[in-house]
């Protein structure tokens, strides 16, 4: 088998790996989905009346069920995107227990009642809590990149909760969405976590059914359509686009780990990572060596499935293979240097490719300026940290973005003036898989919020029980009479800090009580 005579343009019907066909998956007919959206909405009813205590339990229970198949799923994940089983199972699978702990934490920070603090003086009798109240049903649209634990960010949060949830999966990667809802529909019951399966035109329907919001991961350009749609339908929406992430690399770096480090967040999931390091800004005074290093270590990175032990897969589409080959042509073109990879891989089978690393690279090539997403690195020698800042903020994606110095002040400094939504130091793109760690950016890699505390008001409005327990009318209802200015004036000193003022407004407040109390009786003769 090779690329020539196997047809991979369907999506999500073959293994990008080996071509292999996969079993068929029903699309979800557009009309049904209104349907399961509704059923969502009546199975949403009972869970937001249940205590976070046992939503949080059963979502353990979910989390358990899923690692007790663990293999199975890491079987159907593998299949649908040539990641090797052991990749998959540390990336995808194998944190889905602690990541759920950490949500749960997260949820009883934000989700308990807040008590408003009201002064007596001001407002006497009168009492305020603010609760918060889940959407309703929340359509969740994802990738294929992480077809299983991109889903976490807002599964967790939305039933935390208590909303019902409706997963679209890619259309790449259909069966691994199904079996995460399977898995936790045994545990929560019907209707909690459903599914639709299809294309775009399932996810446009997906908004028009009648949900209550929606978290959208994807391309910047389907996410300007959902966010838009998503506007005019008033329901909230939390969009996390594209990136294009730069790493800074000081002279000053710890050498070795620098390199591993650069080449495990350049090249992990095969850079189709929406944080992956695409571009590498290096102080010229390291460059030869630490590029010369670099090429070495990315010759060494193994592509599944030639190997039974490898660090990377293959791209999942052809359509990813295409523009990782335009980008590489284009730099090449504009007087790139190729230090390692260029060209497919396995053989020619499946969609492999072999980590590239491009030096020389100049801001109007392509490899530069576009998402690549793909086992691709350009390096940009810089003169120093302030040519690599400038540089590296003059893009039109914001996600992560990394210094590599052994003086963490430094490092720190520079992180603050990233034009990014995680700034790291000695690190990159970690925080994606913390539920704790807001996951999050600037410009087009959108407005959205996912994981965390931040990421709630997707999932919950705020409502405000607001309770007045007074027997007398408040002193400022009508009628107005002379008390009226006098009470306007006093209320400006107090606020202004004149002790005495709380004394005259008291005095005030009985005067302006009584009058209105003789007004409304008036009103009965
Ligand atoms: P995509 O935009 O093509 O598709 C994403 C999802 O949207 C799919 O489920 C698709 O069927 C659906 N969709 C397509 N058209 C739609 C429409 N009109 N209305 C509603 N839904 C529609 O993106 P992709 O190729 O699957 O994913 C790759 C992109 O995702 C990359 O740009 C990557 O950077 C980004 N990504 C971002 C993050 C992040 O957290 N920022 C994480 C992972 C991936």
């Amino acid at each position: 088998m090779n690329t020539e005579t196997i047809d991979h343009s369907r999506p999500g019907a073959r293994s990008p790996a080996t071509g292999e066909a996969l079993s068929e998956v029903d699309t979800t007919p557009v009309e049904a989905i209104a349907g399961i959206v509704e059923e969502a909405r009546e199975a949403q009813a009972d869970w937001a009346k249940a205590s976070l205590g046992l939503r949080s339990r059963m979502l353990l229970e979910a989390a358990e069920a899923v690692l007790e198949r663990s293999e199975e799923i890491a079987e159907i994940i593998s299949q649908e995107t040539g990641k090797s089983v052991p990749e998959v199972l540390l990336n995808e699978v194998s944190g889905i227990n602690e990541y759920a702990k950490v949500a749960i934490k997260e949820a009883e920070a934000t989700l308990g009642p807040a008590k408003v603090s009201i002064s007596r003086v001001a407002y006497p009798g009168k009492k305020a809590v603010v609760e918060s109240v889940p959407r309703g049903v929340v359509g969740i649209i994802a990738p294929w990149n992480y077809p299983f634990s991109i889903f976490f960010k807002p599964l967790f949060p939305a039933l935390l909760a208590g909303n019902a949830v409706v997963l679209k999966p890619s259309e790449f990667t259909p069966r691994t969405g199904a079996w995460l809802a399977e898995r936790f529909t045994e545990v929560l019951g019907d209707g909690l976590v459903s599914v639709v399966q299809g294309g775009g035109d399932v996810g446009a329907a997906l908004l028009e059914s009648g949900i209550d919001a929606v978290t959208f991961t994807g391309s910047v350009a389907t996410g300007r359509k959902v966010a838009a749609r998503a506007g005019e339908l008033l329901i909230p929406h939390s969009v996390e686009l594209g990136g294009k992430d730069a790493a800074i690399v000081l002279a000053d770096c710890n050498f070795e780990r620098t390199l591993a480090g650069i080449t495990q967040w350049a090249l992990h999931n095969c850079g189709q990572n929406c944080g992956a390091i695409e571009r590498l800004y290096i102080e010229e005074s390291i460059a030869d060596d630490f590029v010369s290093r670099l090429a070495a270590l990315f010759e060494k990175v193994r592509v599944a499935p030639e190997f039974e032990y490898c660090e990377i897969g293959p791209l999942q589409n052809p359509a990813q293979l295409e523009t990782v080959e335009r980008h590489i042509d284009d730099a090449l073109k504009k007087g790139a240097e190729l230090l390692a990879g260029g060209d497919r891989c396995n053989g020619g089978q499946g969609l492999g490719f072999r980590p590239t690393l491009l030096d020389h690279c100049t801001d109007e090539m392509d490899v530069v300026r576009e998402e690549t997403f793909g086992p691709v690195i350009a390096v940009l020698r810089v003169e120093d940290e302030e040519e690599a800042i400038r540089r590296a903020n003059a893009s039109n994606y914001g996600l992560n973005g990394s210094v590599w110095t052994t003086d963490l002040t430094r490092g720190k400094a520079i992180a603050r003036r990233l034009d990014v939504g995680v700034a790291l130091v000695n690190n990159h793109a970690i925080p994606g898989s913390m539920a704790n760690i807001p996951w999050t950016g600037t410009g087009d890699t959108g407005t959205g919020i996912a994981a965390s505390r931040y990421s709630y008001p997707t999932f919950i409005r705020h409502q405000t029980i607001f309770v007045d327990s007074s027997r007398g009318p408040d002193p400022w209802w009508f009628p107005f009479n002379e008390d009226t200015r006098e009470l306007s004036e006093t209320l400006i000193e107090f606020s202004l800090g004149s002790v005495f003022s709380a004394i005259k407004l008291a005095g005030i407040a009985k005067r302006r009580v009584k009058a209105i109390r003789e007004w409304v009786s008036e009103s009965g003769n």
